[in-house]
């Protein structure tokens, strides 16, 4: 049995989304599941016991969710069955990346399995306090590229604009640690004002990505001031939003906030899954709504070990991507972010994983799998040598299943020739020298 491979599908309770709650048995239904006819903002919440007496209009409303994050390790025992590491994790996070998690992730959480994706995400645990050597305060080196606070400039004809170091829930494997969650606030309005500066003298700049921290959280009225700023610069064609909002927060995609949004097209938004386990039906909502909107919708995923570096993991996980009009786009080996490494895999499990997607499941599914180069050389692709050999006038290649072929390379003195008897009527012959 091959790496990857070890669990059967069948087997792996993380698959389906368990009934949510404080403990199982005790579930607390407090509103009627949805029926199949209902619409998909018709989505009713199970508000799990531990949060009892809160109403349904408080669940669902996202402020209340962001002000009722869980952020003390006293609040987190209340909710699940802490180990040793995860308390000792939780411990030395003070200083480190903050722990937060919204009341609707935590409740996606296994409250007895401290092997649940959704936990080993968002926990800390003891093995953030060990350092490897091949570690980086800044991995992909964007401070070195940027060239006004906020800004990043790596590509010619792109840029990144950190619009807030807010997160909803903060990612145990964030590449962007050194900054997220430090004082949980917005750029500044004399930092976007250079930033606006900066774009409009660089005119090669036509797509801006905003990113964070969650643009998301920023309120609409704030969001809205920044993209109608941005799309009235007449070079910047393409506007973009990196977020993980609709996976840990979906209450905040409302129909206010979708109405805004498809006033600012060509708009498009990368968001930040990692497990099936995400995709509930708030979460299905939120990306309906969105898609609906008219925004283009893909995915971008951090390989990482334990949680989704099985195949059969990943193919679910793409192929409800799909389902929900989310199209699987990246697939990231993991940075070498401060006190991650034991959330990295090997290059050959992502390979491995490529290798049992493409041809094995619809093409559109099919994500780029890249490494994000240490200190700023941008994403790189891999992919399986498909490759058997190459020789004169052919190529050998293998498919999915193994079998060989051979694809003929042009012939280039007959395709001369062919070129020439077309040709000789209407050029003159000195042009055909
Ligand atoms: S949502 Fe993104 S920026 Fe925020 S903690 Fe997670 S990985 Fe980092």
């Amino acid at each position: 049995m091959q790496e990857g491979e070890k669990m059967e599908p069948a087997s792996d309770p993380n698959l389906s989304v368990p009934p949510r709650g404080g403990r199982r048995a005790s579930q607390l239904y407090l509103f009627s599941l949805p029926t199949e006819g209902e619409k998909s903002e018709e989505v009713r919440e199970v508000i799990p016991q531990v949060w009892k007496g809160v109403s349904e209009k408080e669940w669902n409303d996202w402020r209340w969710q962001l002000r009722h994050r869980i952020t003390t390790l006293e609040r987190l025992k209340e909710i699940i069955d802490l180990t040793p590491e995860e308390i000792e994790g939780i411990k030395h996070s003070k200083g480190r990346l903050a722990l937060a998690v919204t009341p609707y992730f935590a409740s996606l959480m296994d409250p007895v399995n401290p092997n649940c994706p959704i936990r080993r995400q968002a926990i800390p645990r003891i093995e953030e306090i060990h350092l490897s050597k091949n570690e980086m305060v800044d991995p992909l080196g964007e401070d070195k590229h940027s060239p006004v606070p906020g800004l990043v400039h790596r590509y010619p004809d792109r840029v990144l604009l950190l619009v807030t170091d807010q997160c909803a829930v903060y990612c145990r494997y964030c590449t962007r640690r050194r900054l997220v969650g430090s004082s949980e606030r917005s750029i500044t309005q004399g930092n976007f004002e250079e930033v606006l500066k900066y774009l409009k003298s660089h005119r090669k700049v036509r797509d801006v990505l905003l990113s964070g921290g969650d643009p998301l959280l920023l309120e609409n009225e704030r969001l809205e001031e920044m993209l109608s700023r941005l799309r009235a610069i007449p070079h910047i064609e393409l506007l973009r939003i990196g977020t993980r909002v609709p996976v840990t927060l979906p209450q905040r995609i409302t129909g206010g906030l979708v109405r805004m949004l498809k006033k600012y097209h060509p708009l498009m938004i990368s968001i930040h899954f990692t497990h099936p386990k995400e995709i509930t039906d708030q979460v299905k909502r939120a990306c309906s709504d969105l898609a609906d909107g008219g925004i283009p919708l893909g995915s971008q995923t951090v390989l990482l070990k334990g949680i989704n570096d099985k195949p059969y993991i990943m193919k679910k996980l793409v192929q409800e991507l799909l389902k929900i009009r989310v199209r699987p786009y990246y697939i990231y080996q993991c940075d070498l972010a401060m006190g991650t490494e034991h959330f990295r895999t090997s290059v050959a499990t992502g390979i491995q994983i490529m290798e049992k997607l493409r041809g094995h499941t619809t093409g559109y599914a099919v994500p780029t799998y890249v490494v994000d180069t240490p200190g700023g050389g941008g994403k790189i692709p891999l992919q399986p040598d498909y490759v058997v050999s190459k020789g004169r006038g052919k190529i050998v290649l293998r498919n999915y299943e193994g079998k060989v072929f051979e694809y003929p390379e042009p012939n280039i003195i007959e395709f001369k020739k062919t070129r020439s008897t077309v040709e000789e009527k209407a050029v003159p012959k000195k042009v055909m020298a």
